[in-house]
């Protein structure tokens, strides 16, 4: 059965219909950071249910190409550098390193690239892309200098956040990249240097200037991904006007539909408001793990609520993580002491009344992670019950082990230590642990083998088995 999604497009929940089924291939445009202060764990809500998205799709066997842009020029980043005297580059690297390390600690799969709206290639294709606008009549100069997007000569204007042109009259223009759905107004694609810009600058047909937001991401979008991509994803607050205006750039420019699944998620909210820097109610990653909560707490918390609805953060919220954390690694390490080395390692049909496949057909449901989680608890509940009452084989053990690895290859909630190492090699370690257990060597050192073919040696030393990287 093919997974299925909501899509923000039709407001429906639909098949995942790709571009090149054959291929499994799933081209995957996720809006980034702006790069001018770090990142808040409200960014990361959203950030952490694409890698939700990304490795559950691997996980079933599709080939996830991603794409994260850093949004590294803008009003606010233009602004920053100004205020500090230094150039944007010197401004936004520092938040640019950052952010890359708070994905580390929340253990996000890195994307395929991460394309910078100042990298010259991005600033060439946007520029195309306007001229070529300018040329259909759908873009236009204006007295400003700035170069604007005619809305009304896109008639499908509007299809995403579902507003109707015909019923609000278009009013005028807005140079900012950020306005309210209410105003509906052609959008600046280039906007004409002025003294605050600074040495802030391209050359363009239509004089100095910088690109606005929304063809930045249109931009680097099609050029690393191509005219269509399968799905692209963002909060709910990028849906107007940032992703209309994607669309109807890229739509114009090119001629087809730009993408097929559009997917947003809910905010992460403080006392019923948004999180935002804007409202100063935000907690960044870092400011989170100074206070000792960890990323994998911080991972969870925000993880582990469905990504339609909108999750109320508080510091009670970090501490039931906590917990339940405390409860996947007791199970897990009583599982490891109990379970037996075997060559033939076969997942038991059902566990209780669950079927092992239940965990993957949840996520299958519009990424329903509530009812994933709860499998996975049920599944917890249900071999501790059998582990109390003597009822579980070893081998068992074993099977239901190599289970918790495939799951957590999508949840990414191992212990600290353990996190950089792929779920296949612990999953090798956790039965050559067992191996020497039972003092099986023979087996031990075929294991060694295997997990050294993957490039990882081990040490063992004081019945611990060390590993690293080759
Ligand atoms: P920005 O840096 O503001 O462009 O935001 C980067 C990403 O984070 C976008 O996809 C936003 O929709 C998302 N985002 C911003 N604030 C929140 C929030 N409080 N909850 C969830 N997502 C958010
Ligand atoms: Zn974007």
């Amino acid at each position: 059965m093919l997974p299925h999604f909501h899509n923000t497009l039709t407001r429906q929940t639909e098949p995942l219909k790709l571009l090149d089924p054959e291929q499994k291939k799933v081209r995957l445009y996720t809006c980034g950071p702006t790069v001018y202060d770090h990142a808040h764990i409200g960014n990361f809500r959203a950030y952490l249910f694409e890698d939700l998205l990304q490795r559950h799709l691997e996980a079933c066997g599709y080939d996830v190409e991603r794409i994260m842009n850093l949004t590294d020029v803008d009003d606010k980043t233009i602004r920053g550098a100004h205020a500090k005297g230094i150039t944007l580059d010197a401004y936004t690297r520092p938040y640019k390193d950052a952010f890359f390390a708070d994905c580390a600690a929340l253990r996000l799969r890195p994307a395929k690239a991460y394309p910078e709206a100042t990298d010259p290639k991005n600033i060439e294709r946007m520029i195309a892309m306007i001229a070529t606008l300018i040329e259909r009549q759908h873009a236009y100069q204006a007295e400003d200098g700035s170069v604007y997007f005619r809305i009304t000569s896109f008639a499908d204007y509007g299809k995403l956040a579902h507003v109707d042109l015909e019923a609000q009259r278009p009013s005028g223009r807005v140079q900012s990249d950020e306005y309210e759905k209410e105003q509906i107004a052609d959008f600046a694609l280039w906007k004409a240097w002025s003294p605050e810009d600074g040495d802030v600058r391209w050359e363009s047909p239509w004089g100095a200037g910088r690109p606005g937001w929304h063809i930045e991401c249109s931009a680097m979008a099609t050029r690393l991904l191509g005219d269509q991509i399968d799905i692209h994803c963002g909060g709910i607050d990028n849906i107007f006007p940032h992703h209309e205006a994607e669309i109807a750039q890229c739509e114009c420019v090119t001629g087809n539909s730009f993408v097929r699944l559009w997917m947003h998620c809910a905010h992460l909210m403080v006392d019923g408001s948004k999180m935002s820097k804007s409202a100063g109610n935000f907690y960044t990653a870092r400011t989170l793990m100074e206070r000792g909560w960890s990323g994998r707490e911080i991972r969870y918390t925000l993880l582990t609520v469905h990504y339609r609805i909108p999750l109320n953060f508080t510091m009670e919220g970090l501490e039931s993580s906590r917990q339940a954390l405390v409860r996947i690694d007791a199970w897990r390490e009583r599982l490891e002491e109990f379970a037996i080395a075997d060559a033939s390692i076969k997942l038991p049909e059902k566990l209780g009344s669950i079927t092992l496949e239940d965990f993957s057909k949840a996520l299958d449901d519009d990424l329903n992670i509530s009812a994933a989680l709860a499998v996975l608890f049920e599944v917890i509940r249900e071999s501790n019950r059998l582990l109390d009452t003597a009822a579980m084989t070893p081998q068992e053990a074993a099977a239901t082990l190599a289970w918790w690895h495939r799951v957590n290859s999508v949840l990414a909630l191992e212990p600290e230590a353990a996190q950089e190492i792929p779920s296949e090699v612990l999953e090798l370690l956790a039965v050559r642990k067992i191996a020497r257990a039972q003092q099986q060597w023979a087996e031990s050192d075929r294991l060694r083998d295997e997990i050294a073919a993957m490039g990882w040696q081990i040490k063992d030393t004081k019945g611990e088995q060390k590993v690293m990287k080759k």
